[in-house]
């Protein structure tokens, strides 16, 4: 590398750290404010509100202490601030290095979002709310690195999907779950969070069906009449305006859930350069069998073949690679 590509990409490296390190505090910051303006709202107990936001920091805390170059919080958060986290939530900054987090940020913010408009159970009413929320988590240029500036979203997923059953000739209908895609900067990162839902945080049956349609294996068989839709976050590097646009599903989601009927309609020319698990349909679709039992009961477990452990082990391997500090067994970060 001569000199001068060694400048720029020292200098871009460190542009790159500091839009992580500005989007890491303007997340927690934003989620801090919405729960705290929700503290009297009778659908997100005093208890709950502090189990939500001990699980969003560890998994902030991970991400930033898993990224190459590592960050640790007392590099990126004032004084104040980590006195703070320090009195009130101090395993979290106890094990962020040892615990695995078993989901990422913004699923957690999502699973908060739908907690409290339990009852607005329209699309819409939860998008405003998440982007309302995005719209506040955009983060400004830095110095004369305009080009650099654009807000890339590292903590915020671009895609949340909807999920339900209804079958009209028993009038039964369920209520919708949501689920959104893996959200982090980072190939280690994403793999670590797609492997640690195959292994630990996805119904079983979800999981196996992920595994397996990558490996070209039996898929999932969820009982008829499931819907879902897909919206992709539109932002524009111009206006910095964002908006959420119905999407059809991609070629991942058809392998992995063949018998869903998605609304818009799969389209016949499709490009996925993503692997099975990252989509939000994953996450929505393992949430409607965790809580439906009926629905749950009525879908075959797929042969699984030890694919599972294989995860396991990529995931290990990844950790391996960063400096997250593996003990003999995997543990997992329980906030309660
Ligand atoms: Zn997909």
């Amino acid at each position: 590398m001569s000199n001068n590509n060694k400048i720029e990409y020292v200098k871009i490296h460190n542009i790159m750290v500091q839009r992580l390190i500005k989007s890491a505090l303007q997340f927690v910051s934003v989620t801090l404010e919405f729960v705290k303006s929700h503290q009297e709202n009778v659908k997100l107990k005093k208890e709950d509100a502090q189990l939500y936001i001990k699980e969003m920091l560890h998994s902030v805390l991970f991400l930033l202490y898993i990224n190459k170059p590592s960050i640790e919080p007392q590099e990126f958060m004032s004084q104040r601030m980590l006195e703070s986290f320090r009195r009130n939530y101090s395993d979290v900054l106890e094990k962020y290095k040892t615990h695995l987090p078993l989901r990422p940020p913004y699923s957690i913010l999502l699973d908060l979002v739908v907690k409290i408009m339990e009852h607005d159970q329209e699309d819409e009413m939860i998008l405003d709310c998440l982007w309302d929320l995005n719209e506040k988590m955009l983060i400004s240029g830095m110095g004369n690195e305009e080009q650099m500036s654009a807000n890339d979203f590292a903590f915020s997923s671009r895609v949340v999907s909807c999920c339900y059953f209804s079958e009209k000739s028993t009038d039964f209908k369920t209520r919708k779950y949501f689920g959104a895609s893996v959200a982090c900067k980072g190939k280690i990162q994403r793999e670590v969070f797609i492997d640690v839902a195959c292994v630990k945080t996805w119904h079983p049956k979800v999981a196996i069906g992920v595994v397996n349609a990558s490996t070209g294996n039996e898929t999932l068989q969820l009982p008829e009449y499931v819907y879902s839709t897909a919206y992709r976050m539109k932002s524009s590097n111009t206006t910095s305006c964002i908006c959420y646009k119905a999407m059809p599903p991609c070629p991942r989601c058809l392998d992995i859930f063949p018998n869903i009927i998605f609304s818009p309609e799969a389209l016949e020319v499709y490009n996925a350069k993503w692997e099975h698990g990252n989509c939000a349909e994953c996450e929505s679709v393992s949430n409607l069998l965790k809580a439906e039992r009926d629905l749950e009961e009525a879908v075959a477990m797929p042969l699984s073949n030890n694919r599972i452990n294989r995860r396991q082990q990529r995931l290990i391997e990844n950790l391996r690679n960063t400096r997250f500090l593996l003990r003999s067994n995997l543990i997992y970060y329980d906030s309660a």
